[in-house]
Protein backbone atom coordinates (compact mmCIF):
# COMPACT_ATOMS: atom_id res chain seq x y z
CA UNK A 1 0.00 0.00 0.00
CA UNK A 2 1.26 3.17 -0.77
CA UNK A 3 1.38 6.30 1.65
CA UNK A 4 -0.55 8.79 1.72
CA UNK A 5 0.95 12.27 0.52
CA UNK A 6 -1.40 15.75 1.14
CA UNK A 7 0.68 18.97 -0.75
CA UNK A 8 -1.42 21.90 0.02
CA UNK A 9 -0.77 24.96 -2.28
CA UNK A 10 -2.16 28.91 -1.77
CA UNK A 11 -3.40 30.19 -5.20
CA UNK A 12 -1.39 33.21 -4.75
CA UNK A 13 0.53 33.85 -7.93
CA UNK A 14 2.39 31.71 -10.45
CA UNK A 15 5.39 29.24 -9.72
CA UNK A 16 8.70 30.42 -9.76
CA UNK A 17 11.82 28.86 -10.37
CA UNK A 18 12.59 29.06 -6.46
CA UNK A 19 9.33 26.75 -6.35
CA UNK A 20 10.39 24.86 -8.99
CA UNK A 21 13.67 24.27 -7.70
CA UNK A 22 12.80 23.92 -3.77
CA UNK A 23 9.31 21.70 -4.39
CA UNK A 24 8.21 21.03 -7.61
CA UNK A 25 10.71 19.34 -8.73
CA UNK A 26 10.08 17.03 -5.76
CA UNK A 27 5.85 16.87 -6.39
CA UNK A 28 6.86 15.25 -9.85
CA UNK A 29 8.75 12.31 -8.30
CA UNK A 30 6.38 11.99 -5.45
CA UNK A 31 3.39 10.99 -7.75
CA UNK A 32 5.12 8.22 -8.57
CA UNK A 33 6.10 6.56 -5.04
CA UNK A 34 2.73 7.94 -3.23
CA UNK A 35 -0.90 8.39 -3.45
CA UNK A 36 -0.71 11.92 -3.64
CA UNK A 37 -2.97 14.61 -2.97
CA UNK A 38 -2.55 17.92 -4.50
CA UNK A 39 -4.87 20.66 -2.77
CA UNK A 40 -5.22 24.40 -4.59
CA UNK A 41 -5.89 26.07 -0.96
CA UNK A 42 -8.13 28.31 -2.79
CA UNK A 43 -10.49 28.53 0.85
CA UNK A 44 -6.69 29.15 2.30
CA UNK A 45 -5.84 32.02 -0.36
CA UNK A 46 -9.13 33.56 1.17
CA UNK A 47 -7.87 34.24 4.02
CA UNK A 48 -5.43 37.07 2.72
CA UNK A 49 -7.68 38.05 -0.34
CA UNK A 50 -11.61 37.75 1.18
CA UNK A 51 -12.14 41.19 -0.97
CA UNK A 52 -10.60 39.99 -3.82
CA UNK A 53 -12.32 36.81 -5.14
CA UNK A 54 -11.52 37.20 -8.52
CA UNK A 55 -7.69 37.16 -7.76
CA UNK A 56 -8.26 34.11 -6.26
CA UNK A 57 -10.21 32.12 -8.83
CA UNK A 58 -8.08 33.89 -11.56
CA UNK A 59 -4.73 32.18 -9.56
CA UNK A 60 -6.33 29.09 -9.24
CA UNK A 61 -6.30 28.38 -12.70
CA UNK A 62 -2.40 29.87 -13.34
CA UNK A 63 -1.13 27.54 -9.95
CA UNK A 64 -3.33 24.16 -11.75
CA UNK A 65 -1.77 25.19 -15.36
CA UNK A 66 1.06 25.08 -13.27
CA UNK A 67 0.91 22.09 -11.48
CA UNK A 68 0.07 20.45 -14.84
CA UNK A 69 2.52 22.12 -17.09
CA UNK A 70 5.63 20.82 -14.01
CA UNK A 71 4.48 17.44 -14.57
CA UNK A 72 1.80 16.73 -12.47
CA UNK A 73 -0.36 13.80 -14.00
CA UNK A 74 -3.45 13.37 -13.45
CA UNK A 75 -3.51 10.21 -13.92
CA UNK A 76 -1.22 9.42 -11.27
CA UNK A 77 -2.06 11.92 -8.76
CA UNK A 78 -5.48 13.96 -7.88
CA UNK A 79 -5.21 17.50 -8.12
CA UNK A 80 -8.01 19.00 -6.35
CA UNK A 81 -9.75 22.64 -5.23
CA UNK A 82 -10.36 23.01 -0.97
CA UNK A 83 -13.47 24.89 -1.19
CA UNK A 84 -15.24 22.10 -3.34
CA UNK A 85 -14.92 20.00 -0.27
CA UNK A 86 -17.48 21.30 2.61
CA UNK A 87 -16.25 18.00 4.76
CA UNK A 88 -13.04 19.73 5.30
CA UNK A 89 -14.72 22.82 6.69
CA UNK A 90 -16.94 20.98 8.50
CA UNK A 91 -13.88 19.38 10.13
CA UNK A 92 -12.45 22.53 10.99
CA UNK A 93 -15.44 23.19 13.51
CA UNK A 94 -15.20 19.88 14.99
CA UNK A 95 -11.22 20.52 15.42
CA UNK A 96 -11.72 24.25 16.45
CA UNK A 97 -12.62 22.89 20.03
CA UNK A 98 -9.53 20.97 20.07
CA UNK A 99 -7.10 24.19 20.19
CA UNK A 100 -6.87 27.02 22.57
CA UNK A 101 -6.41 30.76 21.15
CA UNK A 102 -3.33 31.06 22.89
CA UNK A 103 -1.62 27.63 21.35
CA UNK A 104 -2.45 29.44 18.51
CA UNK A 105 -1.09 32.59 18.87
CA UNK A 106 2.01 30.52 20.00
CA UNK A 107 2.38 28.90 16.73
CA UNK A 108 5.52 30.26 15.09
CA UNK A 109 4.52 30.11 11.80
CA UNK A 110 1.15 32.35 12.84
CA UNK A 111 3.37 34.50 14.87
CA UNK A 112 5.69 35.52 12.35
CA UNK A 113 2.89 36.51 9.80
CA UNK A 114 1.13 37.92 12.29
CA UNK A 115 4.11 40.28 12.99
CA UNK A 116 4.45 40.98 8.72
CA UNK A 117 1.08 41.78 8.64
CA UNK A 118 1.12 44.65 11.73
CA UNK A 119 4.73 45.80 10.18
CA UNK A 120 2.34 45.90 6.83
CA UNK A 121 -0.81 47.36 8.19
CA UNK A 122 0.31 48.87 12.08
CA UNK A 123 -2.55 47.48 13.79
CA UNK A 124 -2.90 44.12 14.14
CA UNK A 125 -6.65 44.48 15.84
CA UNK A 126 -7.48 45.60 12.29
CA UNK A 127 -5.29 43.31 9.78
CA UNK A 128 -5.41 39.76 11.58
CA UNK A 129 -8.89 37.68 11.03
CA UNK A 130 -10.11 35.19 12.73
CA UNK A 131 -10.01 33.21 9.72
CA UNK A 132 -6.60 34.01 9.73
CA UNK A 133 -5.94 32.96 12.88
CA UNK A 134 -7.36 29.85 12.95
CA UNK A 135 -5.70 28.17 9.43
CA UNK A 136 -3.52 26.05 11.09
CA UNK A 137 -6.80 24.27 12.30
CA UNK A 138 -8.28 24.29 8.46
CA UNK A 139 -4.81 22.89 7.24
CA UNK A 140 -5.06 20.16 10.07
CA UNK A 141 -8.39 19.46 8.54
CA UNK A 142 -7.10 19.70 5.25
CA UNK A 143 -3.86 16.58 6.10
CA UNK A 144 -6.71 14.62 8.29
CA UNK A 145 -9.68 14.33 5.31
CA UNK A 146 -6.90 12.53 3.43
CA UNK A 147 -5.25 10.29 5.71
CA UNK A 148 -2.13 12.47 4.95
CA UNK A 149 1.04 10.20 6.56
CA UNK A 150 3.86 11.89 4.69
CA UNK A 151 3.54 16.13 4.74
CA UNK A 152 6.49 17.21 2.49
CA UNK A 153 6.95 20.93 3.84
CA UNK A 154 9.81 23.79 4.35
CA UNK A 155 11.20 23.92 7.77
CA UNK A 156 9.21 27.23 8.38
CA UNK A 157 6.04 24.88 8.00
CA UNK A 158 6.95 22.55 10.42
CA UNK A 159 5.07 24.22 13.30
CA UNK A 160 1.96 24.10 11.13
CA UNK A 161 2.33 19.97 11.14
CA UNK A 162 3.68 19.72 14.93
CA UNK A 163 -0.15 21.76 15.50
CA UNK A 164 -1.74 19.07 13.12
CA UNK A 165 -0.18 16.10 15.19
CA UNK A 166 -1.51 17.54 18.32
CA UNK A 167 -5.00 17.68 17.01
CA UNK A 168 -5.03 14.52 16.15
CA UNK A 169 -3.43 13.53 19.45
CA UNK A 170 -5.92 15.06 21.44
CA UNK A 171 -9.02 13.71 18.82
CA UNK A 172 -7.51 10.46 19.09
CA UNK A 173 -7.24 10.71 23.19
CA UNK A 174 -11.05 12.16 23.58
CA UNK A 175 -12.91 10.16 20.71
CA UNK A 176 -10.67 7.14 20.13
CA UNK A 177 -8.19 5.98 17.14
CA UNK A 178 -10.04 7.47 13.83
CA UNK A 179 -7.16 9.91 12.45
CA UNK A 180 -3.13 9.27 11.81
CA UNK A 181 -0.79 11.44 12.71
CA UNK A 182 1.36 13.56 9.96
CA UNK A 183 4.50 13.38 9.61
CA UNK A 184 6.46 16.10 8.20
CA UNK A 185 9.13 15.24 5.26
CA UNK A 186 11.61 17.93 5.00
CA UNK A 187 12.90 18.72 0.93
CA UNK A 188 16.76 18.13 0.31
CA UNK A 189 17.17 21.28 -1.74
CA UNK A 190 17.40 24.50 -0.45
CA UNK A 191 15.57 27.57 -0.82
CA UNK A 192 16.72 29.51 -3.70
CA UNK A 193 17.88 33.48 -3.42
CA UNK A 194 16.07 35.82 -5.66
CA UNK A 195 18.04 37.74 -8.38
CA UNK A 196 18.72 40.44 -5.80
CA UNK A 197 20.49 38.11 -3.91
CA UNK A 198 17.45 38.21 -0.97
CA UNK A 199 17.46 35.06 0.58
CA UNK A 200 13.40 35.59 -0.34
CA UNK A 201 11.58 35.76 -4.06
CA UNK A 202 8.38 36.84 -5.06
CA UNK A 203 6.31 39.17 -6.53
CA UNK A 204 6.16 42.03 -4.38
CA UNK A 205 10.20 41.59 -4.26
CA UNK A 206 10.74 41.82 -8.28
CA UNK A 207 13.52 39.22 -8.04
CA UNK A 208 11.74 35.99 -9.13
CA UNK A 209 11.46 34.20 -12.77
CA UNK A 210 8.36 32.13 -13.48
CA UNK A 211 8.08 29.52 -15.16
CA UNK A 212 5.18 31.36 -17.98
CA UNK A 213 7.99 33.98 -17.93
CA UNK A 214 8.36 34.96 -21.87
CA UNK A 215 12.30 35.28 -23.17
CA UNK A 216 11.99 38.70 -22.76
CA UNK A 217 10.93 39.16 -19.50
CA UNK A 218 13.74 37.09 -18.07
CA UNK A 219 16.16 38.87 -20.63
CA UNK A 220 15.59 42.04 -19.04
CA UNK A 221 15.29 40.43 -14.98
CA UNK A 222 18.69 38.47 -16.06
CA UNK A 223 20.37 41.77 -16.85
CA UNK A 224 19.20 43.76 -14.51
CA UNK A 225 20.98 40.81 -11.43
CA UNK A 226 23.31 41.57 -8.87
CA UNK A 227 26.81 40.73 -10.35
CA UNK A 228 30.15 41.32 -8.20
CA UNK A 229 30.65 45.05 -7.96
CA UNK A 230 34.21 45.15 -8.18
CA UNK A 231 34.23 44.08 -11.86
CA UNK A 232 33.63 47.23 -13.90
CA UNK A 233 35.62 46.13 -17.49
CA UNK A 234 34.86 43.20 -19.14
CA UNK A 235 38.77 41.92 -18.50
CA UNK A 236 38.53 42.53 -15.02
CA UNK A 237 38.71 39.15 -13.09
CA UNK A 238 35.94 38.78 -10.31
CA UNK A 239 34.49 37.24 -7.71
CA UNK A 240 31.79 34.59 -9.28
CA UNK A 241 30.66 33.41 -5.61
CA UNK A 242 28.89 36.64 -4.50
CA UNK A 243 27.41 37.10 -8.38
CA UNK A 244 23.65 36.29 -9.20
CA UNK A 245 24.01 35.40 -12.41
CA UNK A 246 26.97 32.92 -11.04
CA UNK A 247 24.20 31.51 -8.57
CA UNK A 248 21.84 30.59 -10.97
CA UNK A 249 24.45 28.94 -13.33
CA UNK A 250 24.80 26.60 -10.78
CA UNK A 251 20.97 26.10 -11.39
CA UNK A 252 20.50 26.16 -14.88
CA UNK A 253 23.94 25.21 -17.00
CA UNK A 254 25.32 21.95 -15.94
CA UNK A 255 28.62 21.49 -16.95
CA UNK A 256 29.08 24.95 -18.43
CA UNK A 257 29.36 26.25 -14.32
CA UNK A 258 32.94 25.44 -14.00
CA UNK A 259 33.68 27.18 -17.10
CA UNK A 260 31.94 30.04 -15.85
CA UNK A 261 33.83 30.23 -12.57
CA UNK A 262 37.72 29.82 -14.34
CA UNK A 263 36.94 32.32 -16.63
CA UNK A 264 34.98 34.96 -14.39
CA UNK A 265 37.79 34.55 -11.77
CA UNK A 266 40.64 35.12 -14.93
CA UNK A 267 39.02 37.61 -16.26
CA UNK A 268 38.51 36.16 -19.82
CA UNK A 269 34.17 36.78 -19.51
CA UNK A 270 32.41 39.89 -19.85
CA UNK A 271 29.23 39.82 -17.50
CA UNK A 272 26.39 41.01 -20.90
CA UNK A 273 27.89 37.63 -22.59
CA UNK A 274 27.32 35.54 -19.05
CA UNK A 275 24.36 36.83 -18.96
CA UNK A 276 23.32 35.96 -22.81
CA UNK A 277 24.40 32.40 -21.78
CA UNK A 278 22.66 32.29 -18.83
CA UNK A 279 19.84 33.54 -20.51
CA UNK A 280 19.79 30.99 -22.85
CA UNK A 281 20.44 28.19 -20.59
CA UNK A 282 17.39 29.06 -18.09
CA UNK A 283 15.04 29.04 -21.65
CA UNK A 284 16.31 25.35 -22.14
CA UNK A 285 14.83 23.92 -19.46
CA UNK A 286 11.88 25.85 -18.97
CA UNK A 287 10.92 25.35 -22.89
CA UNK A 288 9.10 21.64 -22.10
CA UNK A 289 7.10 23.65 -19.09
CA UNK A 290 5.96 26.61 -21.24
CA UNK A 291 5.18 24.50 -24.22
CA UNK A 292 2.46 22.25 -22.16
CA UNK A 293 1.15 25.42 -20.63
CA UNK A 294 0.63 26.87 -23.90
CA UNK A 295 -1.29 23.71 -24.72
CA UNK A 296 -3.14 23.77 -21.15
CA UNK A 297 -4.08 27.69 -22.05
CA UNK A 298 -5.56 27.00 -25.00
CA UNK A 299 -7.57 23.37 -23.67
CA UNK A 300 -8.58 25.72 -20.53
CA UNK A 301 -12.15 23.07 -20.55
CA UNK A 302 -9.33 20.08 -20.29
CA UNK A 303 -7.62 21.92 -16.59
CA UNK A 304 -11.94 22.62 -15.65
CA UNK A 305 -12.30 18.67 -16.08
CA UNK A 306 -9.34 17.65 -14.21
CA UNK A 307 -9.67 19.69 -11.41
CA UNK A 308 -13.72 18.74 -11.15
CA UNK A 309 -12.91 15.23 -11.63
CA UNK A 310 -9.88 15.43 -9.13
CA UNK A 311 -12.32 17.17 -6.72
CA UNK A 312 -14.86 14.53 -6.90
CA UNK A 313 -12.41 11.75 -6.25
CA UNK A 314 -10.78 13.89 -3.17
CA UNK A 315 -14.25 14.14 -1.90
CA UNK A 316 -15.04 10.82 -1.74
CA UNK A 317 -12.36 10.26 0.74
CA UNK A 318 -13.09 13.31 2.68
CA UNK A 319 -16.76 11.93 3.24
CA UNK A 320 -15.86 8.69 4.10
CA UNK A 321 -12.95 10.18 6.73
CA UNK A 322 -16.12 12.64 7.95
CA UNK A 323 -18.07 9.52 8.25
CA UNK A 324 -15.65 8.18 10.59
CA UNK A 325 -15.21 11.63 12.72
CA UNK A 326 -18.54 11.49 13.12
CA UNK A 327 -19.51 7.99 14.38
CA UNK A 328 -16.64 8.45 17.04
CA UNK A 329 -17.85 12.04 18.01
CA UNK A 330 -21.97 10.25 18.61
CA UNK A 331 -22.78 12.19 15.89
CA UNK A 332 -24.03 10.02 13.54
CA UNK A 333 -27.60 10.20 14.10
CA UNK A 334 -29.10 9.09 11.08
CA UNK A 335 -26.84 6.50 9.57
FE1 LIG B 1 29.08 37.19 -12.61
FE2 LIG B 1 29.58 36.16 -14.98
FE3 LIG B 1 30.22 38.71 -14.46
FE4 LIG B 1 31.55 36.73 -13.32
S1 LIG B 1 31.49 37.21 -15.49
S2 LIG B 1 30.78 38.58 -12.28
S3 LIG B 1 29.96 35.19 -13.02
S4 LIG B 1 28.16 37.83 -14.54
Amino acid sequence: MKKTVLTGIRPTGNLHIGHYFGASQRWVKLQDEYNCYFEIADVQALTDNFDNPEKVRHNVYELAIDLLSIGINPSKATIFLQSTIPEIAELTVYYSNLVTMSRLYRNPTVKTEIAQKKALFGNEGESVTYGFVGYPVSQAADITAFMGEAIPVGEDQLPLIEQCREIVRKFNNIYGNVLIEPEAVLGETPRIKGLDGNDKMGKSLGNAIYLCDSKEVITEKVMNAITDPAKIRKDDPANPNICMVYYYHKLFSGDEVDTVCSECKAGTRGCVACKRQLIENICKVLQPIQEKRKYYEEHIDEVTKILEEGSKKAREKASATLKEVKKAMQLDYFD
